[in-house]
């Protein structure tokens, strides 16, 4: 395990990195499997990837908590941190082709849809946490009970990040620039499907600034996430995937008393109201739902419209779908990347048919398209006549599937977005824009757009219910790495006089 290995010669477009990114050094990982990546747009192999054993993690959260409790750079200024966080962004856009090039090819999408909804909304929260960082109030002073007392923020500590696949490059952003910008060292777990991109983003930082030990890279599966959660000298975990992973973790992390914030799954509701202008508003309502080829955590796949206006919606969202056109990531006539893995599909293709089974009607139903038989490509799906205790209603599908909810009154659309497990996020679409934000206020998400969804890298992001626990973004997601200290001054002492 302390053998090292030369760093590979380039990451860019994949390539078998033999070894693990250990406490700033190429170190020969402790477990003998690999993490193979294949493109799940063509099939062909596009590098691979140790599998980290719980040997491995114990190795780089040594190397993190050795950093972390030297000081190297927690005790480094606010103004510093945040400068190395505008300087990693910097690198990542001097080197948009090699990134963008290399994330398409690990999850199919096309390199401008990765450039488009990860790394400039990457960069983007990067850019925003430094500017959080520098206009974080640190230290306060306040006068109570007993007179003075000094309040101070300090980084939680060592920092165990697990992340999704859906949009890998963008959620390593998110866990990379609140942790370092906190002063935390960190240790990063990718997704098993995306593990590449995390190396190179780890040379990225390091190049910008970060000292050697402060970011780790345990790619792996399972029993690395398992371990780093397990482990006794991580202060915090911080994860983003999959509702069921992050209950399991928040039990365990509520067992250990360990810090634990979560980003999880959505069924986001877009209501559509009666005086939509719908040429404006079509092409980015059916985006909201299909983006990403459905695979975002954010997607708008509940359409609830009103029924006087159901049929021409429905029309214009039907036309608009058709052309999301699925295709590989050379193709530029490609609108829509492919699904994750053949398994992924398979559960969409599940759902569609369940459903058909619960009584709903696919007025557009896309199916596997022509031509692309070596990736797991799956073309937009719309049912109508969907009611929202339907499976398709209520369950995350994470893929290309919109499900259509008639309503008769703007109160019955708030309940029924409001009446679902999660809570997101959310849109309404209207060109009353003061009745929206009345309509925002009544949902219960942790994001709402009006006529369109985005994530905004200064505000906070997060889930209400079981989407999530904690934020991201901006000042409250710097404060979810920072620990508050209050240092009482002597009795009768007074910085004043
Ligand atoms: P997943 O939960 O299967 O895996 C996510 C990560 O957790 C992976 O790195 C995985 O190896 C790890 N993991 C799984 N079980 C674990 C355990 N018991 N202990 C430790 N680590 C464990 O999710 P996925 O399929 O990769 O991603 C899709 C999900 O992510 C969707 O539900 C989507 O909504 C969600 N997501 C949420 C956000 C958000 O910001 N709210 C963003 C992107 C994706």
């Amino acid at each position: 395990m302390t053998q090292t290995a030369p760093a590979p010669a380039s990451l860019v477009g994949g390539g078998d990195q033999p070894n693990l990114y250990i406490g700033g050094k190429w170190v020969a990982p402790h477990s003998t499997k690999r993490l193979e990546v294949f493109s799940p747009a063509t099939g062909e192999k596009v590098g691979s990837a140790p599998d980290a054993d719980s040997v491995d993690v114990d190795a780089a959260v040594k190397a993190a908590r050795e950093s972390f409790d030297s000081g190297v750079w927690r005790s480094k200024s606010p103004a510093e941190r945040a400068a190395v966080l505008r300087r990693a962004a910097e690198l990542i856009n001097e080197r948009t082709a090699d990134i963008t090039g290399l994330v398409s090819a690990e999850m199919g999408a096309s390199p401008t849809d990765v450039a488009t909804l990860q790394q400039i909304a990457g960069t983007g929260v990067l850019n925003a946490y430094a500017d959080a960082v520098d206009a974080y109030e640190w230290e306060e002073k306040r006068t109570g009970l007993f007179g003075e007392t000094i309040v101070t923020r300090e980084a939680v500590g060592v920092v165990g990040a697990i992340t999704a696949w859906n949009v890998p490059l963008f959620l390593l952003c998110n866990k990379l620039g609140p942790s370092l910008g906190a002063g935390c060292s960190i240790v990063i777990k990718p997704a098993p499907e995306t593990p590449l991109d995390a190396n190179l983003l780890a040379e990225i930082f390091t190049e910008a600034g970060v000292p050697e030990g402060v970011i780790s890279v345990v790619t792996g599966g399972l029993e690395a996430g398992q371990a780093l959660v397990e482990h006794p000298e991580v202060d915090k975990i911080t994860f983003t995937g999959s509702t069921a992973a992050g209950r399991h973790i928040a039990s365990r992390c509520g067992e250990l008393l360990k810090r634990c914030s979560l980003e999880m799954g959505g069924k986001s509701a877009a209501i559509v109201l009666e005086d939509v202008d719908l040429p404006s508003s079509i092409h980015m309502l059916v985006f909201s739902g299909l983006l990403n080829a459905g695979q975002a955590c954010v997607a708008q796949t509940r359409v609830l419209v009103p029924r006087s206006r159901h049929d021409e919606i429905v029309d214009a969202m039907i036309e608009t779908a058709k052309t999301f056109t699925p295709g590989v990531p050379s193709d530029p006539e490609a609108k829509m990347g492919p699904i994750i893995t053949d398994k992924q599909r398979a559960k969409i293709e599940g759902y569609i048919e369940k459903g058909k089974a619960e009584g709903a009607t696919a007025v557009l139903e896309g199916g596997r398209p022509e031509g692309l038989d070596s990736g797991y490509f799956v073309a937009p799906t719309i049912f109508t006549g969907v009611t929202n205790d339907m499976t398709i209603a209520r369950e995350e599908i994470f893929g290309p599937v919109i499900s259509v909810i008639a309503y008769d009154t703007v109160d019955e659309a708030i309940a029924i977005a409001n009446k679902s497990d999660y809570g997101l996020a959310g849109s309404v679409w209207t060109t009353d824009i003061d009745r929206g934000v009345e309509i925002a206020k009544q949902v219960r998400t942790g994001t709402y757009g009006i006529n369109w969804y985005a994530i905004d890298p200064a505000s906070p992001f997060g889930g209400f219910k079981t989407s999530g626990i904690g934020r991201e973004n901006g000042r409250e997601g710097l404060e979810s790495y920072l620990e508050h200290k209050a240092i009482l001054m002597p009795m009768g002492y007074s910085s004043q006089t």
